[in-house]
């Protein structure tokens, strides 16, 4: 069999982060700079934090430092707990285990409760080992909202109901969740919650979140660990001044700031259900071509959708044809997952059009490897999840509500 490549080639980024940006967000960036010390900077620093918040489901203040999810991580964590401190860690894949790393590099006494990989937290285990900690020993939980590594996003409400009575700080790394579904950290009490611009907000990388509890910013007072770059409590005082303690990457501030601008226009609810609507067709897609998803029911993600690499190719064969013949870009997996497991994201200036392209295009990057295809099976799989929204995912269950604004 032949198969015909284009000369014209156009690339489809389709990892979970960084994403595909739209043209208004980047033109933002090529705007003067200003004075970050000065009354337009005040202002612009404002907007954000205000359009952050409700996504957030907070009106804590939010901080912003120049670093990449990492450096948010690593800045919740400094800021908050004195060397020695007992945490209790909840990885669920890489980037939990990453939270684990950062912890115990400060000197904290890190427990883990392990999760199979695939699998969310489970709700009861971390109750019952938090009910198990008499003594309040435990001084902060370390969750993750959305497992990038795996494609699972933990149960937020349940895991906060889980640490509610304990009393421990709860830090959230939702570095890949924030946007994507509802989140409500004044209700459901989380104290630290970081995340990224490079994700759901669809701007460039280069800007961390992090939003603070009452709570959060008690324990900050009497946290030890020393820093400097990533102090909070300099973050603090100068937010108080609408600045950052530090030169912010102005140009990603405004990008942001016309990213969020656009995330509120096409509305929240929306934005999940584009999301989830995009995530699922994914999964219906890989599912027609064989390849098993990682996430174990239940435990989907909505940003990343992780499945197994059919029989008959590897990870790289296939990665390699999609990026240089089909010109989309995938992730395979990390660490002990590499060369199991295919990543594709949903976030970012992502059309229908686009992921219904990409899905053709591993048809085609699989039938080039030899591996059986039955030719159209997965972009209709795809295909019939745009048509045919599930009811139960589609928007407070109203009707008639079939396309979204990120739609082509
Ligand atoms: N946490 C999660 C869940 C992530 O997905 C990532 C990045 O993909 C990070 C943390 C680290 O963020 P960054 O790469 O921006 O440092």
């Amino acid at each position: 069999m032949v198969y015909y490549r284009t000369v014209m080639k156009k690339s489809l980024l389709f990892i979970p982060g960084p994403v595909p940006v739209a043209e208004p967000v980047l033109a933002a960036m090529s705007k003067p700079m200003i004075d970050h010390r000065g009354p337009a900077f005040a202002e612009l620093l404002r907007g954000i934090v205000e359009r952050l918040q409700p996504i957030f489901g907070t009106k804590s203040e939010i901080v912003t430092l120049g670093a990449s999810g990492t450096g948010g991580l690593e800045a919740a964590l400094v800021s908050t707990f004195s060397a020695g401190a007992k945490l209790l860690a909840c990885p669920v894949g890489v980037f939990g285990q990453r939270f684990v790393s950062i912890a115990r590099a400060y000197g904290c006494n890190v427990e883990v409760l392990e999760t199979p990989l695939g699998n969310a937290l489970d709700p009861g285990a971390l109750a019952s080992r938090l009910r198990a900690d008499r003594d309040k020993a435990i001084k902060g939980v370390l969750l993750t909202h959305n497992e990038t590594s795996t494609g699972v996003e933990n149960n937020m409400s349940d895991l906060a109901e889980a640490t509610r009575e304990h009393g421990a700080l709860t830090l959230v790394d939702s570095v890949s969740g924030m946007g994507a579904s509802d989140f409500r950290m004044d209700d459901w009490g989380f104290d630290l919650v970081v995340s990224a611009s490079q994700k759901v907000f669809a701007a460039p990388p280069g800007l961390a979140m992090i939003a603070l509890s009452r709570r959060a910013w008690d324990a900050i007072e009497r946290a030890e660990i020393p820093s400097f770059y990533f102090d909070l409590r300099k973050a603090r005082e100068f937010a108080s001044l609408g600045q950052t303690p530090w030169t912010p990457p102005i140009s990603i501030l405004f990008a942001l700031d016309v990213a969020l601008a656009r995330y509120h226009a096409e509305g929240a609810k929306h934005v999940w259900h584009r999301h989830a609507l995009y995530a699922r067709a994914i999964r219906a897609a890989f599912a027609a071509l064989g390849m098993r998803i990682f996430s174990a029911p239940g435990a989907h993600s909505n940003t990343v959708v992780a499945a197994r690499i059919p029989a008959g190719i590897s990870a790289e064969a296939l990665l390699k044809t999609m990026r240089e013949d089909r010109g989309v870009i995938l992730s395979g997996g990390q660490l002990e997952l590499k060369g199991k497991i295919v990543r594709m994201g949903t976030m970012g200036d992502v059309s229908q059009t686009d992921v219904l392209g990409a899905i053709g295009a591993l048809e085609i990057a699989l039938l080039e490897n030899d591996v059986e295809v039955q030719i159209g099976s997965a972009v209709q799989a795809a295909l019939r999840t745009f048509i045919k929204p599930d009811d139960e995912q589609n928007m407070d269950g109203q009707t008639g509500v079939r396309t979204t604004a990120a739609s082509s």
